[in-house]
């Protein structure tokens, strides 16, 4: 089985607003040119064995670049003629070679359509030798009169929408069948699909329920209709980061744990204020951007950070996921110690957190372990802290 992409048109329409860009099938959605996304759509599929792009002769640079050499079943581009029907021609003999049992025929400027869509045509074209992607007419249609189609048109007619339909891409036809009609109908330059040419072959055409959204890219505004579907169908960008941190303890008679003053028989010793908790959080926030680490932004060397608050750091690690786009979406701390006893100042520690963070409490954990009395945090030399923080950028 075959595909033949036809993209060889100018996009008038589009050069009609001004747009002197490249054609809108070399013009980027997501990233990457519409065409690559559509020949994307056939050459993945396993019963796809070779896909053929038929390209304007101006072109030929364009489609190197979009496409290329070496793409797995894209066979050489195929020159296009003057019109759809000629470039569907030259398309269909360019497989002529060795011949494909079925020819799938796609519009470049269609990159939206599905797995499920082709899927159903290959079935439906086994079944009747010649089958078309479409969807009924939803819309009430008029006839209007020919005041340049637009304000103002009498209507003359309301049209009887019962079975009528709209034709996409693909459409699905036993190769020998579709060749020979293509060949038939080298002289008229009435059929505006390559169904119309079936047809007018008198092939038994089928007409195969498509999903809708399987839109032609024609003017501007649908570039930036398919940009915006493209950037809601890509996944979000989550990012989890981890930090650990150690303090021991000094001689002293309160500790700094997540953004509280606790009272305890002994101080956390550090350049800071030694909050064990806030700097394994600031660590999990930059870690989440791998944007360094708490020593890079604030160098324990520079005096200026000699007794500070930690919670500059932590706003300071929440600004930059700002300035990336970001937002945090929840954050966990766990202290590992033997004392001070962190259940009575869990919950104040949780708001003090999210209050710096500005996130909701809901989204702000603190928990806390002993370590069995095992190494330092049970002799009670110092506390352990560590933290996951999960940001969401773009
Ligand atoms: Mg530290």
């Amino acid at each position: 089985m075959a595909a033949v992409i036809v993209a060889a048109g100018r996009g008038s329409r589009m050069a009609e607003a001004r747009d002197d860009r490249a054609p809108k099938q070399y013009r980027e959605i997501g990233g990457r040119p519409v065409l690559w996304h559509t020949v994307q759509a056939f050459s993945r599929r396993e019963a796809i064995s070779e896909v053929r792009v038929v390209i304007h002769g101006d072109d030929a640079h364009l489609y190197e670049t979009c496409i290329g050499s070496g793409v797995a079943k894209v066979g050489p581009a195929v020159t296009g003629g003057a019109t759809r029907q000629i470039s569907v021609r030259n398309g269909l003999e360019a497989l002529g070679a060795s011949p494909p049992d079925v020819v799938l025929i796609h519009d470049a400027a269609r990159p939206f359509v599905t797995s499920t869509d082709i899927t159903k045509l290959i079935e439906a074209v086994a079944r009747h030798g010649a089958a078309i992607a479409a969807t009924p007419v939803a819309d009430t249609l008029k006839r209007g009169g020919s005041v340049g189609g637009g304000d103002g048109a009498a209507i003359t007619d309301t049209v009887d929408r019962t079975g009528l339909w709209r034709a996409l891409t693909p459409q699905a036809f036993a190769y020998v069948d579709i060749r020979a009609a293509h060949a038939a109908a080298a002289d008229r330059d009435d059929l505006t699909d390559d169904a119309a040419v079936a047809e007018a072959a008198g092939l038994d055409v089928r007409l195969v329920a498509t999903d809708p959204d399987n839109f032609k890219i024609t003017t501007p505004d649908d570039l930036a209709r398919a940009e915006a579907r493209l950037s809601q169908s890509s996944p979000p960008d989550i990012r989890v980061g981890s930090g650990f941190d150690v303090h021991k303890f000094g001689p002293g008679d309160h500790v700094w744990l997540c953004g509280l003053k606790v009272p305890h028989d002994a101080a956390l010793v550090g350049h800071s204020d030694a909050d064990v908790g806030l700097h394994a959080l600031t660590d999990a926030i930059l870690g989440a951007i791998a944007d360094g680490d708490i020593g890079a932004h604030f160098p324990p060397s520079d005096p200026q950070w000699k007794g500070a608050a930690s919670d500059q750091f932590l706003a300071h690690a929440v600004q930059r996921v700002a300035a990336r786009g970001g937002r945090l979406l929840n954050v966990d701390v766990t202290l590992v110690c033997e004392a001070p006893k962190v259940g009575p100042h869990r919950d104040a520690m949780r708001a003090r957190i999210a209050e710096i963070i500005d996130l909701d409490i809901g989204r702000v954990a603190v928990k806390a372990t002993t370590s069995e009395g095992l190494g330092f945090p049970g002799r009670r030399e110092g506390i352990a802290a560590m933290a996951t923080a999960t940001v969401m950028l773009g």
